[in-house]
């Protein structure tokens, strides 16, 4: 479908991520882009993310809680509260309205503190319960940017997304509802655009249909974005972080990684999915249907050129575009030589992994040897161990199944370009640069969009095989 630009306003959504929005500096730079691209367009809207760190603090906060720790959840709720008070301190509010929002950071820090008091009392914590608690990050943000924003003249309105953001009560990874969060957005965000008022909205956080609050997912701002983007038909969603695009590497790993301008949905698509946290992995999804543009830009460097996603833009590259890497990941291997006179082993080896509500990352079948391998994220590899051993007893007893083994503290590393499946021998480059490194690939995957191939390696040589990949295929590599 074919986006109808005739007779609408032009519509922005915008997102600021953690480090946008972490600093007295960084909001004052985060509020001044606002103003600019509220003069520039008909109509905008912001997303905003909990201050750097903040959620980590919940989380952290919650986590003492259960095991009794009072003295750790007091310290952790008093961090929290010293960040958002020297912040508020450190920001041109008037008087009046500093007092006013760091009353309203009070009131969150009381509902922290009788959280984690009842946790303690019943020593655990629920999904439902820990996204009650992770949602106050982005409650506290919006408010006190929004304060900001209304002493520097632009008219905004904070909106707390659980009303607004409609899904499942999938806790903690929730999936959006389009329907009910369509007639929520033209309920409460179209009258406010229509006036010309900007609404400031909690990244993140989302609510199921009878309103407790839900939660989209560690990163999940840029997916809120994405979803209000796809709702108000708008024209553009750009997400502001703290670098300057998608990068063909992760900066923080490779010094030397470069900003790709152009990439295509699908790309990106592949590329969060295995791992690039610069984009929560659901993020494209609502947009790719109506081919709503996603630019990814540097709050800390706003006139850089970012990066732009579309339908099918796409920059000349080498071999393979970009590297990534999925860490604390366990290699599962369900092996034995009379598996292949079994009916049905595979399925029931899924079936216990699902049981656990595992996902699996990565699936690799070797053909010399009777196994299945398959890649889990480690915090779920007792569990699933134990499953696979109760579902397969019987085999295991037998022999058919020799053994079900966990090799730990194992990365994906994967290697993306849309040009792949055109390009031949791309493997033997990869494969090559590795091993002039002496670097053991211990799995291997080539995803059925061929977009992608992935391999496991030990966690100790993750760091250098994407080094030697970048350098070797995507710096030196040229396209045939
Ligand atoms: P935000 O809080 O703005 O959402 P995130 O920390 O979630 O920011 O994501 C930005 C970070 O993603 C960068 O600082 C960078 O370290 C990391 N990152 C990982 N892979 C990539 C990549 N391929 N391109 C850009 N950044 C990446
Ligand atoms: N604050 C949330 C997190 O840290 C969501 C986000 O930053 O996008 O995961
Ligand atoms: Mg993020």
């Amino acid at each position: 479908m074919d986006r109808k630009k005739d007779n609408r306003k032009r519509s922005l959504v915008m997102k600021f991520g953690g480090t946008s929005v972490g600093s007295p500096e960084a909001i004052l730079q985060t509020a001044s882009i606002i103003q600019k691209q509220n003069q520039e367009w008909d109509q905008l809207v912001v997303v905003i993310s909990a201050m750097s760190g903040i959620t980590n603090l919940l989380i952290a906060c919650t986590q003492d809680a259960v095991i009794s720790n009072q003295e750790g959840y007091q310290n952790g709720i008093e961090l929290i509260r010293k960040r958002h008070i020297e912040n508020i301190d450190h920001l041109p509010y008037s008087t009046q309205s500093r007092k006013k929002v760091k009353t309203i950071i009070e009131k969150f820090m009381e509902i922290l503190h009788n959280y984690c008091v009842s946790i303690q009392t019943m020593g655990e914590v629920t999904p439902r319960g820990m996204d009650a608690i992770t949602s106050l990050g982005e409650r506290m943000n919006v408010r006190q940017i929004s304060a900001l924003l209304l002493e520097q003249g632009v008219p905004n309105q904070p909106i707390d997304a659980d009303e607004l953001i409609i899904t499942d009560a999938n806790f903690q990874n929730a999936c959006p509802l389009r329907e009910p969060t369509l007639q929520k957005v033209e309920a409460l965000v179209v009258p406010l655009l229509h006036d010309k008022v900007v609404p400031v909205i909690t990244g993140f956080i989302s609510g199921t249909e009878e309103g407790i609050t839900t939660t989209l997912g560690r990163g999940g701002s840029d997916y809120t974005a994405s979803v209000l983007g796809d709702c108000l038909d708008a024209q553009e969603v750009w997400t502001w972080t703290d670098v300057d695009g998608v990068m063909t590497a992760d900066p923080s790993v490779v010094a030397n990684a470069k900003v790709i301008s152009k990439l295509t949905f699908d790309e990106v698509s592949e590329m969060a999915y295995f791992g690039a946290k610069v984009l929560h992995p659901k993020t494209i999804r609502p947009l790719m249907e109506k081919g709503i543009p996603l630019w990814v830009k540097n709050t800390f460097n706003p006139s850089g050129a970012g990066t732009c996603i579309s339908k099918d833009a796409r920059e000349k590259t080498g071999f393979v575009t970009c590297v990534t890497t999925i860490r604390d990941v366990s290699l599962i291997t369900v092996r034995g030589k009379g598996m292949l006179g079994v009916p049905g082993v595979a399925a029931r080896t899924f079936s216990a992994v699902a049981k656990e509500d595992t996902s699996v990352l990565m699936i690799s079948q070797s053909s010399s040897e009777q196994s299945i391998c398959f890649v889990i994220p480690s915090h779920d590899e007792i569990n699933v161990i134990r499953s696979l051993k109760n579902e397969l007893a019987f085999e295991l007893s037998r022999g058919d199944v020799d053994a079900v083994n966990a090799l730990s503290k194992v990365v994906i590393i994967t290697a993306i370009s849309a040009g792949m499946r055109h390009t031949p021998g791309v493997s033997a480059k990869i494969f090559g640069a590795l091993g002039k490194k002496r670097i053991n690939v211990i799995a291997i995957a080539q995803g059925s969009s061929e977009y992608s191939i992935s391999m496991v390696v030990a966690g100790k040589e993750a760091d250098a095989a994407v080094q030697q990949i970048h350098t070797e295929v995507i710096i030196n590599g040229t396209r045939k």
